[in-house]
């Protein structure tokens, strides 16, 4: 790979970023591309975005991902947001623009692309939501905007699948999303779903547990997507398999997420389905083999004990020990 002087400069911010695959997979695509990009991490202290933002702007980055857990922090010093990260309220892409940056949102994408990939269409569908937090609210948006006939959102608060059903239902002008408590998931009344798992219980360390253990509740759902991409198989997962659905992880959505940002910077090139395979296999040699998890033991350091849905573990709930997104 050659770097000249004129070569376009991308990156991801997060704090910490040690863990992101992201270099990876972007300096990847535009090697196969041959284009002139490079695409560093930066570690940004959660005081210093303002600074950081101003900073790549004069260095002339022509763009950056932005992960846990600076992805609301940035949108004050943005000069433009576009719709879907206003309204998911959360930016994990910057596109340069004159005199500053505007802000996207590629989850919800990056989501709905790996949904098709298992050649599930959102429109029509009635679909589960698990969780209430970031990740649900781009999640929650995502198949409001492909029209799923109905989706029920639950969580462990309420309050917040509550707070998620309402905004949604305004923002689209439908009563689609409704609300529930995760234990009242046996008054589910459709017969076949689409989940999608937004909790971050079972991500590694804490591997082997699932919000919903019930095998009753797993023979409804036709299709998952665990947005956790470690370990390669969830509890959750592992559950749905055996009640005889299809699930994938999230790993497909942290490429897809990856591809749309790279495609935002590089308007005039596509990355090939043969690219995303090959950077799949790329990835899960990296996150999966056996050493794998050393990447995030820095991360995992910092987790704290938090209560899981019915019984007590060591689940990693900081931000400090997040490691989504890009
Ligand atoms: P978040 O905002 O902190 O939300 C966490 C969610 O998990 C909330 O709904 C929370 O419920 C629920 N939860 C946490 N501990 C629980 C427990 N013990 N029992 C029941 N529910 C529990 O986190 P986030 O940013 O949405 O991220 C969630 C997960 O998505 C993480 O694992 C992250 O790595 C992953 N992620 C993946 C991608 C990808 O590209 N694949 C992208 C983004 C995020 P309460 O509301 O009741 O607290």
């Amino acid at each position: 790979m050659t770097i000249s002087g004129k070569a376009m400069v991308c990156g991801v911010m997060g704090n910490p970023v040690g863990h992101s695959l992201s270099p990876m997979m972007q300096n990847y695509f535009a090697e196969k591309l041959n284009l002139d990009f490079v695409y560093i991490p930066c570690n940004v202290p959660d005081e210093q975005v303002g600074e950081a933002i101003k900073g790549i702007y004069a260095l002339g980055f022509e763009g950056i991902n932005v992960t846990v857990p600076h992805k609301q922090r940035v949108m004050p010093y943005l000069l433009e947001i576009d719709e879907a990260a206003r309204c998911i309220g959360a930016v994990n892409t910057l596109v340069r623009m004159e005199g500053g940056y505007k802000g996207y949102n590629t989850d919800a994408e990056g989501l709905f692309r790996a949904v098709k990939r298992q050649g599930i269409e959102v429109s029509g569908q009635d679909c589960l939501l698990l969780g209430a937090g970031g990740a649900a609210k781009a999640a929650a948006y995502m198949l409001m905007k492909h029209r799923a006939r109905s989706v029920a959102v639950l969580n462990r608060s309420p309050e917040k699948a509550r707070i998620l059903a309402d905004e949604m239902n305004r923002l689209f002008q439908r009563e689609t999303m409704k609300a529930m408590d995760l234990s009242e998931y046996p008054r589910l009344d459709k017969d076949s779903y689409l989940a999608i798992q937004t909790t971050s219980v079972g991500m590694h360390p804490d591997i082997g547990y699932a919000v919903i253990e019930d095998p009753i509740f797993y023979e409804k759902i036709h299709t998952a997507v665990d947005i956790i991409y470690t370990p390669a198989q969830t509890r959750f997962m592992e559950l749905v398999k055996q009640g005889k659905g299809k699930a994938v992880n999230g790993l497909d959505m942290l490429i897809y997420q990856g591809i749309i940002a790279f495609e935002l910077w590089n308007p005039d090139v596509r990355v090939t389905d043969q690219m995303t395979d090959e950077v799949r296999k790329m990835m899960e040699e990296q996150l999966y083999r056996q050493d794998g998890m050393e990447r995030f033991k820095n991360d995992a350091e910092e987790c704290n004990t938090h209560r899981i849905y019915g019984s007590r573990k060591n689940l990693c709930g900081k931000d400090a020990g997040k490691k989504d997104g890009p």
